[in-house]
């Protein structure tokens, strides 16, 4: 047995037997109570019926009547005189009757009284009516009745208990059994399911566990299951991509350092190897900032530090840091935007957004063209555009470009120190903005970049 089973059947156990047992108890108390305050009654009743008839006539014929008629129940009536002579008696005196003859009170109220009460220990429950005629006291009517019968009568209520107690004690059993199970057996499962989960194993089956708090559980078992999964794959792939990114500049490296360090100190082929194994070297450390700013967004804790910004002086100052390679291409740059205009961004994560995009505006275009930046607010949002009049992306890549190591041209890219993550750092970060990004392109004519924050 599981131990959680465990657990619950005993709560549930100890809790609905204690339940059980306190009213059982109390039941048993009661009917106990009732039964003998019934029995004493009676037998009070009885003693106040031979009184009344006689005081109607107190005569020897009635007297003896009375005790014919007591003799055959299992009752015994003694009348006796007011100075405790025994008149007459329905069947033998015990020492026990005498000795209650003997302790009656001084002053016994019309409607008699009860004098021995106590049905466990002593051996007649007894009662005493006085006889009165013209106001005087003419003899006491006692009523003997054996405590047997009410010890067998609880005796017999008590094996009724036992039985009950018994009965309900193995259903309860039964039942928490059941319920135990019901309760227990999807935590069970939910738990075998996350060990293998743990395991590696991603293909748990749970059944339909209802639409309660434990069925979302389940759900959500399943769902996480599903995107360890992924995640897994991802990773795989990721780790993959960047084994092959890292490889082909190393092999460059390596090659062209090999080549070089055999070459004539003053072969001037020997330059253009540094040359090619500096550019390699750079494309590297680019690789690797890059890839090491990916793993910072992934982390939990990146935070955004938004801060209400002048948004015409900030873009006018992240310009100026690209316009020299710019120039360097004859490519012209404009910005549009009005004077007052000023957003709530992280300054640093959202420069790292537009230089990466007016980067691939640059490497993406012919010289002689033109790029814009325009910020404006729409409908109470802040969007920004860069837009180029470069070679476009062809229509089947512009969903994938934002893939991490997406490139739509391999090899030119790579020439161009593409490294393929700078697009995705871009989605990530304006993600973290609470924003999003678009992209519209023709080929041939240019890519605008459409962001709204
Ligand atoms: P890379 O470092 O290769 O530029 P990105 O993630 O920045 O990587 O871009 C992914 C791909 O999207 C690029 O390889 C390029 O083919 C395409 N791309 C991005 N921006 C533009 C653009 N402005 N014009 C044309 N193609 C672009």
């Amino acid at each position: 047995m599981n131990k959680i089973s465990f657990k619950i059947g005993l709560l549930f156990f100890v809790a609905i037997f204690l339940l059980e047992s306190i009213s059982m108890f109390f039941l048993h108390d009661n009917i106990i109570h009732s039964r003998v305050h019934d029995e004493l009654s009676a037998l009070q009743t009885r003693g106040n019926n031979h009184r009344e008839i006689l005081e109607a006539s107190f005569q020897e014929e009635t007297i003896r009547h009375i005790a014919m008629m007591e003799a055959r129940t299992d009752t015994q009536v003694i009348l006796t005189t007011p100075d405790d002579g025994i008149y007459m008696s329905s069947n033998k005196v015990t020492n026990e009757m005498k000795k209650i003859l003997k302790g009656t009170p001084r002053s016994v109220p019309h409607d008699g009284l009860i004098l021995e009460d106590d049905w466990k220990h002593a051996t007649y429950i007894a009662s005493i009516s006085p006889v009165v005629i013209d106001n005087k006291v003419n003899g006491y009517v006692y009523m003997f009745q054996s405590t047997q019968k009410i010890k067998d009568l609880i005796s017999g209520l008590n094996r009724h208990f036992l039985l009950a107690g018994l009965l309900s004690l193995l259903f309860m059993m039964i039942i928490i059994v059941f319920l135990t199970r019901a309760v227990t057996d999807p935590l069970i499962k939910m738990s075998d399911a996350t060990k293998r989960i743990s395991k590696g194993d991603f293909s748990v089956s749970l059944p339909k566990l209802g639409k309660d708090e434990i069925g979302e559980l389940g759900e959500s078992i399943k769902v996480l299951a599903s995107d360890l999964e992924v995640l897994k794959n991802e990773r795989n792939e990721f780790l993959a991509s960047i084994s092959h990114e890292l490889r082909t500049p190393l092999t460059y490296i390596k090659g062209y350092a090999d080549i070089a360090r055999r070459a004539d100190p003053a072969s001037p082929d020997r330059d253009n190897f540094l040359g090619i194994i500096f550019e390699e070297s750079v494309k590297l450390s680019k690789l690797v900032k890059e890839l090491f700013d990916l793993a910072k967004m992934d982390e939990n804790n990146f935070s955004i530090e938004k801060e209400e910004v002048h948004l015409l002086p900030y873009f006018q100052s992240i310009i100026e840091k690209v316009l020299p390679a710019l120039k360097e291409n004859q490519m012209e740059l404009v910005l549009s935007c009005q004077s007052e205009l000023s957003g709530v961004i992280d300054p640093i994560r959202f420069e790292q957004v537009i230089l990466n995009l007016l980067d691939n505006a640059r490497k993406y275009s012919e010289p002689n063209t033109k790029i814009i930046v325009g910020a404006d607010t729409v409908d109470g949002k802040l969007q920004v555009i860069v837009h180029d009049e470069g070679k476009g992306i062809p229509e089947m890549d512009l969903a994938r470009i934002f893939e991490r190591f997406y490139r739509v041209d391999k090899s030119r890219t790579r020439a161009l120190g593409g490294t393929g993550l700078g697009l995705s750092i871009v989605k990530q970060l304006v993600e973290a903005h609470g924003g999003t990004i678009e992209v519209f392109s023709s080929l041939g004519v240019g890519t605008t970049f459409k962001i709204i924050l």
